[in-house]
């Protein structure tokens, strides 16, 4: 395993436009479009092992393939199959891999024809889906500490945002790199503006006493689908909604606690900005709580919102 990388070798099946092919045979020719120019849109879904009812549970796998209609839509490129069928090839594919264990599976649509050009129209498109095992955590549940990085989030006008597009992880990428060789564990990413916008791959939310709020769709974020649970779940517990709004660099530095949430981030706490400890300076009650919350619904362990998870065995 690579230093820092907390999934394992990939699964041996692959699927590549509907059909189970070896992870070899599934590879991209240097030549393809993508490799030079980032042209693809993907996903990133978790698969939930829970070893009591031998099941494994995918998480928001509709919402996940959802999303990935909307990118193919806002960069032109068409997507082959509806999103119940996506939901379908992807529990097949589980069940051929034989996964039985905590898993991370990448949807990728992309322009796969060997073209030099640069454009969006005209080059072959090929969607493939791949697992790998994701045992342990991606963030330290024991919380993580960030500095503001000195990269901003590309605006909307410059990559489309609520896409998820392959390319557009290069500034991400650079401000992960400049906060691990600062001695942060993750970095806070401002929009051009300079208002808060996300981590490299998780949303933000803040506490201030009884009140939550986190950056709105606008600010530049990636709208997350665990952003989305987290404000559901927070709405219902404590019967008032997380206040969408701008939020300033110098809020992060007296905020009561700060959470990062995301697929392979599930939900870790923010102990530390910039050197000044947020709230007590250990992981906060509401994030500890929310987290094990969304874990049990995950795996269903707790009942509340069946329709976020799938089963991908038969059950019964
Ligand atoms: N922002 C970015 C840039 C991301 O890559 C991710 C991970 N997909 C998120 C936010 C969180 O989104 P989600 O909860 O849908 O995984």
């Amino acid at each position: 395993m690579t230093a820092g990388n907390p999934f394992g070798a990939p699964y041996p099946l692959v699927n590549v436009d509907g059909r189970l092919v070896g992870r070899g045979e599934a590879a991209l020719d240097v030549h393809a479009h993508v490799v030079s120019y980032g042209t693809g849109t993907f996903e990133g879904i978790r698969a939930y092992w829970n070893p009591r009812h031998e099941q494994l549970y995918l998480g928001e796998a509709i919402g996940h393939f959802e999303r990935l209609d909307r990118s193919a839509r806002i960069l032109g490129l068409p997507l082959p199959f509806s999103v119940a069928e996506l939901v379908e090839l992807t529990r097949e594919l589980l069940r051929a891999n034989e996964v039985r264990g905590n898993a991370y599976v990448r949807p990728i649509l992309l322009q796969s024809g060997a073209v030099l050009p640069v454009r969006m129209h005209d080059v072959d498109v090929r969607l493939s889906i791949a697992v790998t095992p994701l045992p342990g955590d991606y963030l330290a549940t024991a919380g993580v500490r960030c500095m503001v990085s000195t990269w901003r989030r590309a605006p909307d006008v410059t990559t489309p945002n609520r896409a998820k597009v392959v390319g557009s992880y290069v500034g991400p990428a650079l401000a992960k790199t400049e906060a691990v060789r600062s001695g942060f564990d993750e970095a806070l990413m401002l929009t051009v503006d300079g208002y808060l916008a996300e981590a490299t791959t998780a949303n933000v939310l803040l506490r201030f006493g009884d009140r939550w709020c986190t950056p709105p769709g606008t600010d530049d974020i990636l709208a997350g689908i665990t952003r989305a649970q987290v404000m559901t779940l927070l709405a219902e517990g404590t019967g008032r909604s997380v206040a969408e709004r701008r939020i300033h660099r110098s809020e992060l530095y007296c905020a009561d606690e700060i959470l990062l949430c995301g697929t392979a981030a599930t939900i870790v706490s923010v102990v530390e900005v910039d050197g000044r400890a947020v709230g007590g300076g250990s992981v906060g009650a509401a994030g500890r709580q929310l987290r094990d919350d969304l874990w049990a619904v995950n795996t269903r362990e707790d009942d509340r919102h069946p329709e976020w998870v799938t089963p991908v065995y038969e059950e019964g």
